[in-house]
């Protein structure tokens, strides 16, 4: 797949960012899907907000025009948040996303993205199946493998969404300092970050659409391949953006 970022789109990019108030790093979050059960917790993507502003990253909200009406429940209880959800084109979010210092997303177009522009890049799954091979160690996959999960579209807890609930806030965001330290590193940094997360895998890593035994983190469970994997992390651009 092509995403490569031209320079129109990235200079709009750019103004909308800056007109947004956005200078210096910034890490683009990517909360929405088009199910339920793949979503993260709106309190949750607005405390992780809040530290990474915190940290000195500013929080950028992207998304589908659809999914606009839903960003204040986040920006609302993360006011550092800038909201961009729906007012990027297309090829103004990837080059947006190819700039960011880092993604974090749910199990949605933007997320695979990240990973395929090797941008640092944190994928949050539950009901879905991780990746069996980012090919990228600055992609980090939080997943842990309920005895429900993948359930895909057939969820089986009421709506409690377990599998997401088992992300909090201090994990992505242990994570995220780790990849942003390894990008900030000098070029032994990405090696640093594969061989640190294979020989210590975090509390619940893994992936929708990739992971691997030799991959940068490791889920609780083997990620077998599974009947609906995706044959690649990326999906067909102008795909689903959610
Ligand atoms: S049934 Fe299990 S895997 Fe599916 S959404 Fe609920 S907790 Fe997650």
């Amino acid at each position: 797949m092509d995403l490569a970022v031209g320079a129109a789109a990235r200079e709009q990019a750019r103004a909308k960012l800056a007109a947004a108030g956005v200078a210096g790093r910034y890490a683009v979050l990517c909360p929405y899907t088009t199910r339920p059960q793949k979503h993260w917790f709106d309190e949750r993507w607005a405390e992780l907000a809040t530290r990474l502003a915190a940290a000195g990253v500013r929080p950028v909200l992207l998304g589908g025009p659809d999914d606009a009406p839903r960003a204040g429940a986040i920006t609302g209880h993360a006011p550092d948040a800038v909201d961009l959800v729906g007012k990027l084109k297309l090829d103004e979010t990837v080059a947006a996303i190819a700039d960011a210092a880092l993604l974090v997303g749910v199990d949605t177009g933007l997320a695979h993205m990240g990973t395929a522009l090797d941008v640092p890049t944190i994928a949050l799954f539950g009901s879905t199946r991780p990746y069996l091979d980012a090919r990228t160690p600055r992609t980090v996959v939080l997943y842990e493998q309920l005895p429900c999960s993948p359930c895909r579209r057939h969820p089986t807890c009421g709506g409690t969404y377990d599998c997401m609930r088992l992300h909090t806030p201090e994990g992505v965001l242990a994570q995220a300092e780790r990849l942003l330290a390894a990008a900030s590193s000098p070029a032994p940094g990405a090696t640093s970050a594969r061989a640190a997360s294979s020989a210590a895998p975090s509390s619940g890593a893994s992936r929708d659409a990739a992971s691997t035994e030799a991959g940068p983190l490791v889920a609780h469970a083997p990620a077998a391949p599974a009947a609906d994997a995706p044959p690649s992390p990326v999906p067909a651009p102008g795909g689903d953006r959610r």
